[in-house]
C-alpha cells in the first residue's frame, strides 16, 4: 500500500490522556467508515489508529489516548507533535482492517467502544447518520471514569435529535456525582438485550474487552458472522 502525505493540522488535548489530531491528506483518500490507518513513523515502524471521521469529511481525525507508561502510542504523538511543530508532513496508509461499516446491512446496529476505541464506533455512527438510514443505532461507551467521555455532550445532544440514535455512557469508576450506568460496558449490552440475534456488532476497544465481549455476545444469540471488531485480528 501506497504511503500518503499529511499535513498535521492540529493536536488538541480532550481529556489529560487522549488527543485529538486532524490530519489533512495531499491527496483524496479512500477508506470505508470503521478502517483505520497506520501512521508511518519509520518504514517499518507503522502504528494503527482508528479513523474516527467519514469519508465525506475533508480531513482525517485521530483520537490518540496516551496513558502513562504507554510507549506504544507515546511515540506516535511524539512523532505527530515534532512533524507539527516543523510543519513536516506525516505518511500514513489509508484504508485498512476488516471491520469496517457494512452499509447494504439492514439489521439494527449496536456499536460498543471501550476508551478510545470510540474513534471508531464514532465513524460508523456518522456514516450512517449520514446516508440517513433510518434504523435503530445503540452506541455504547465504555470508560473509567466519567470525565473520559470527551464527546459526551455531542453524542447527547445527537440523541435528543434522532429518536432511532441511542447512547448509553458506562462508567467503571463512576464518582458519586454519576448518575449513568456502571460497570463493565459489555455487561450493560448483555443486560439491555434479551437477544443479540438481530443484530450488527461493531466493537473496538482494549482487545481484552474485544474477547470477552465476543463469547459473551455469542452466548446471548449473537451471531459471529455479525460481530466485527479489528482487535478480533490479534487475539
Ligand atoms: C486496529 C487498531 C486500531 C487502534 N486505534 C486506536 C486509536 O484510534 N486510538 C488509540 O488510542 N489506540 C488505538 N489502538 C490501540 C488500542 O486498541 C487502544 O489503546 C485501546 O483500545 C485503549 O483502550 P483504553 O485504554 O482507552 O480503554 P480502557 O480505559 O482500558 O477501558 C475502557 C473500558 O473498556 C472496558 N474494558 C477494559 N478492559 C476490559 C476487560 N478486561 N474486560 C471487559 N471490559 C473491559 C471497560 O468497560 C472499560 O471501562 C488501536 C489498536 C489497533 C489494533
Amino acid at each position: 500500500m501506497n504511503a500518503i502525505a499529511c499535513q498535521v493540522v492540529s493536536i488538541e488535548a480532550l481529556t489529560p490522556v487522549v488527543s485529538k489530531v486532524l490530519l489533512a491528506p495531499s491527496m483524496p483518500v479512500q477508506f470505508t467508515a470503521g478502517q483505520y490507518l497506520q501512521l508511518c513513523i519509520t518504514p517499518t515502524d507503522k502504528r494503527p489508529f482508528s479513523i474516527a471521521s467519514i469519508p465525506e469529511q475533508a480531513l482525517l481525525e485521530l483520537h490518540i489516548g496516551t496513558p502513562e507508561g504507554d510507549s506504544w502510542s507515546s511515540v506516535a504523538m511524539s512523532h505527530l507533535q515534532q512533524q507539527h511543530a516543523l510543519a513536516a508532513p506525516v505518511q500514513v496508509e489509508v484504508g485498512l482492517g476488516q471491520a469496517q461499516w457494512h452499509a447494504q446491512s439492514d439489521r439494527p446496529v449496536i456499536l460498543l467502544a471501550g476508551g478510545t476505541g470510540f474513534s471508531y464506533v464514532y465513524s460508523i455512527a456518522m456514516a450512517i447518520e449520514a446516508a440517513k438510514q433510518n434504523k435503530p443505532v445503540f452506541l455504547y461507551w465504555g470508560v473509567r471514569n466519567e470525565q473520559a467521555l470527551y464527546y459526551q455532550a455531542e453524542l447527547e445532544q445527537w440523541a435528543a435529535t434522532n429518536s432511532k440514535f441511542r447512547f448509553i455512557p458506562v462508567v467503571q469508576q463512576a464518582a458519586t456525582s454519576w448518575s449513568g450506568r456502571t460497570g463493565l460496558v459489555h455487561e450493560a449490552v448483555l443486560h439491555d438485550f434479551v437477544s443479540l440475534e438481530a443484530y450488527d456488532i461493531y466493537m473496538a476497544g482494549p482487545f481484552a474487552m474485544a474477547g470477552v465481549a465476543r463469547e459473551a455476545f455469542a452466548e446471548q444469540g449473537g451471531q459471529r458472522e455479525h460481530m466485527f471488531a479489528d482487535a478480533f485480528a490479534y487475539i
